[in-house]
């Protein structure tokens, strides 16, 4: 196999003698500005102080108006060099370190941003970003590795539906870069509907009351993530249902309740099946989490495990029910 060739940069020769003398003489006022500093602080150290001060200043705007120019072409010729010598897997692991990991919160608003608009927020000006100082392929390959590292968060339970089907296939970046392709970590939000139930108790320690009969919970809460086993890569899913206290109250009938676990854990199956991995958690039964790392529960351990829960919850409100009575 041909040896790659040492890399060349004679052509950056002449801006190392333009800027040569420059440096020099910043070093040699920053030794200058050193000693001043030890000597005895009087009026004429004070008046010398400033005058280098403001020389240093000029030098070093010098100095940075003749590597300007340079920046871009010698930036970009490092990432060839970086792009033909090392194999995609270093490269990958390079782009994690340069980058932020970040997390995006994902709704409606990020949508309306305009389309070639740099989705990422902390480093969104940053150089590495721009094709002018990586090059074609560097920049897109920083971009893919963005998407791979960074997490996705889907908060806006009304919304995130017809957000997550938009932003997968959503090219924020220009590049013909679709999400889809990349995306590894994801959190959701899950609800089906935003009433908080058994509002309506004038007594804090009471039982709740029911205020309505929930239908179709179990579709309405999966909807936004009915079809993301799909996703090429292997995607951890963070997800938190949210039942606004409708277990307690019994807003939720048992029927409902058994049907909704029903088709959450068909959902977390397909995922799993998938080679996705998950953790759920759902507040309204307090600590319960699910995970598909502990390696030895099935689906029907996951079933039992969310309706004892659940049961659990329906215990404690009839017993707080029959001490109120009392
Ligand atoms: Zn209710």
């Amino acid at each position: 196999m041909a040896k790659p060739s040492a890399p060349s940069y004679g052509q950056f020769d002449p801006m190392d003698k333009t800027v040569e003398s420059l440096l020099a003489e910043s070093r040699q006022l920053n030794k200058d500005l050193t000693e001043l500093a030890n000597k005895r602080n009087t009026s004429h150290t004070r008046q010398s102080d400033r005058r280098k001060r403001e020389q240093l200043l000029k030098v070093e705007m010098k100095i940075h108006d003749s590597l300007a120019s340079y920046s871009k072409p010698q930036c970009q010729s490092i990432c060839d060099d970086v792009c033909n010598r090392l194999p995609r897997e270093v490269r990958d692991m390079i782009y994690s370190f340069t980058h932020e990991h970040e997390t995006i919160y994902v709704g409606p608003e990020y949508l309306l941003r305009t389309s070639t608009q740099r989705p990422c927020e902390a480093d969104r000006d940053a150089h590495y970003w721009d094709a002018e100082y990586m090059g074609v392929q560097t920049q897109r390959e920083m971009v893919e590795s963005w998407y791979r590292t960074t997490l996705f968060y889907f908060y806006d339970k009304a919304h995130n539906a017809s957000v997550v089907e938009q932003f997968l296939v959503l090219d924020r970046w220009g590049l013909h870069v679709k999400p889809r392709d990349f995306i590894c970590r994801v959190r959701f939000e899950l609800s089906a509907g935003s009433v908080l139930h058994g509002q309506g108790d004038s007594y804090p320690n009471g039982p709740r009351i029911t205020c309505c009969a929930m239908q179709n919970v179990g579709q309405r809460l999966v909807e936004p993530i009915q079809n993301l086993h799909l996703l090429p890569n292997h995607v951890h899913f963070f997800i938190r249902i949210h039942t606004y206290g409708a277990l307690q109250t019994g807003c939720i009938p048992k029927d409902e309740l058994s049907s909704t676990v029903g088709i959450i854990v068909r959902r977390l199956k397909e995922l799993r099946a998938a080679g996705h991995r998950f953790v759920v958690q759902w507040p309204d039964l307090g600590e319960f989490e699910l995970s598909s790392g502990s390696g030895t529960h099935s689906p029907d351990d996951w079933t039992k495990r969310l309706e004892d829960a659940a049961e659990l919850v329906r215990c404690t409100r009839a017993r707080k029910g029959s001490d109120f009575s009392m």
